[in-house]
């Protein structure tokens, strides 16, 4: 149906199709990793749908810290290979998708008492694992480094610099989608998988609600992959109630600040003072600050990432500190949260694995879980490596193919949004179509409301009870206990 049809005026046509026709392949769940299967076993030349319960991205795939890095940390911990696996798909991501994933200078204040040189061991290593194919690291002197930042002086004796790279993570898994969809795939949003159904002890269909009409629906596909993140052991549920849970949630926290309110001219990596985690002050060059992020293991529910941990929020903030100049003026516009889905395994959330799992059923259900946002394209290819062990499809080209908006921005308009990206709320314009609106608050107030109306197809009525509706979700998930949101 192509990215013409992508919009909530076509969603009953596409609802028929959905519901009319046996698939190769159903993904659930919109965010990067379901995305990166769709797309895939699209190019493959399958029949594929993806079906989202809220909007694409609106899970962890909008809550990351926004890096396509290669995962420093990791050379510490010894895994080379997740190191060596990252490197490589931020560097073609780098190569194949330049308007979407950006190069990022990253730099690190070193004090007497810690290493230079086995710093510096550790960051020869990390460009050596991707191939020399980044800017080579630097030593930056003291006083070059008190120019970048204000950190403590105290025992300060320079920093060094690297590169890794940022990106934003809505907006690549959107494209993700949107190349599919312009392949030849159909992706849906606001459509919640409820239950699945079997016959003769294989899964074989999956019943769906529309949560914009409450209409119901049955998609019938060969395979159905479980690529719900957070919600993962929720949908094994619907297969097998007795399915063990197989991830644990950790929640990460973080802040947003106007980068002209913190000193700050390039990213930071530093050590919480709270729990000795590494954490970021991202300088990004869209003129937002990030300070991010915790990592805490969570019995909240899936699909509901709501911003506590106020023991390390106030930890943050202490870590705010570093940076002495500025900080008491400086206002955090937003917060956000998400939830890392890690495969359970025993010991603290912070040394888990990042690595993915992939298990396969009895009656079929295929599920997939873990990973992070920069290796998803990789995990989508062994996903779908693993299910065609019979060769029936084309090989994966998703190593080869820029997304289709990938070397050149697709248009930012409330218009393109609504009628070639499936905006249908104002929640998914402004926190995940629209970028200049993003993490701002009072934005209520400044909101074409007419030209959203007419866009979306929607009346003034639908539109006010949709305000009300984004009023309740922003204080819930981003509002900072510092302000409140003024009535819009
Ligand atoms: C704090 C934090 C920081 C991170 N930082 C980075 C980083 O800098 N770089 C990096 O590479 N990775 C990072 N990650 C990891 C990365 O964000 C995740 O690995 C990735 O976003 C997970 O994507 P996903 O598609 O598996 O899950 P999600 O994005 O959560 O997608 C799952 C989707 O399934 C939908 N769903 C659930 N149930 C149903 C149902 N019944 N029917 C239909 N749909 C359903 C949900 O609504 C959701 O949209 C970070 C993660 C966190 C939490």
């Amino acid at each position: 149906m192509g990215l013409e049809n992508f919009n909530r005026k076509s969603r009953v046509s596409l609802f028929d199709k959905l519901a009319s026709q046996e698939w190769d392949i159903l993904i659930i769940g919109g965010g990067i990793t379901g995305a990166s299967i769709f797309r895939d076993a699209v190019m493959r030349g399958m029949n594929a749908c993806l079906v989202e319960g809220r909007d694409f991205a609106s899970g962890t795939s909008s809550a990351s810290s926004q890096l396509v890095h290669g995962g420093l940390r990791y050379i510490k911990t010894g895994d080379l290979k997740t190191v060596w696996e990252s490197c490589h798909e931020r560097d073609l991501l780098l190569r194949l998708n330049p308007a979407l994933v950006k190069p990022m200078k990253f730099v690190i204040p070193v004090y007497d008492g810690t290493s230079m040189l086995s710093l510096r061991f550790g960051l020869f290593l990390y460009e050596l694992l991707s191939g020399f194919h980044t800017k080579k690291h630097a030593r930056i002197s003291k006083e070059e480094m008190l120019d970048i930042a204000k950190v403590r002086s105290h025992k300060l004796v320079g920093g060094l610099a690297y590169w890794d790279a940022w990106c934003t993570d809505s907006r690549l898994t959107l494209e993700t989608i949107k190349d599919g969809v312009h392949r030849g795939g159909i992706a849906i949003n606001h459509a919640m998988v409820t239950s699945l159904v079997k016959n003769d002890g294989r899964i074989t269909c999956a019943k769906i609600t529309d949560h914009l009409t409450g209409h119901k629906y049955k998609f019938k596909a060969n395979i159905i992959v479980n690529a719900t993140g957070p919600s993962v052991d929720v949908v094994r549920k619907m297969d097998d109630p007795k399915a063990k849970s197989i991830v644990r949630l950790s929640s990460g926290v973080h802040l947003v600040f106007n980068a002209d309110e913190i000193p700050l001219k390039e990213t930071l990596v530093f050590k919480s003072h709270y729990d000795g985690r590494q954490m970021f002050f991202i300088k990004r060059p869209d003129g937002k600050v990030i300070l991010g992020t915790t990592d805490y293991e969570t019995k909240r529910a899936p699909l509901d990432p709501c911003p506590d941990g106020t023991a390390m929020l106030g930890s943050a903030y202490n870590d705010l500190l570093l940076i002495h100049t500025g900080i008491k003026q400086a206002e955090q516009q937003y917060v956000y949260s998400g939830f890392r889905p890690l495969v359970r395994t025993n010991g603290s959330v912070g040394d888990a694995s990042r690595g993915e799992h992939i298990e396969i059923s009895d009656s079929g259900l295929v599920t997939i879980v873990g990973g992070k946002l920069t290796i998803a394209r990789r995990m989508a290819q062994k996903l779908l490596d693993k299910i065609d062990y019979a060769n029936r499809w084309k090989p994966c080209a998703t190593e080869k193919t820029p997304l289709l908006f990938g070397r050149k921005a697709a248009p930012n308009s409330i218009e393109y949004v609504c009628q070639h990206e499936m905006a249908c709320t104002i929640e998914d314009i402004v926190e995940r179509r629209m970028e200049p609106l993003r993490w701002r608050k009072n934005i209520l107030h400044t909101l074409p409301h007419k030209r959203i109306c007419k866009s979306m197809g929607i009346g003034h009525k639908e539109y006010d009870r949709q305000k009300e509706s984004y009023k309740k979700h922003f204080k819930r998930y981003h509002q900072p206990d510092s302000w409140h949101m003024d009535e819009a």
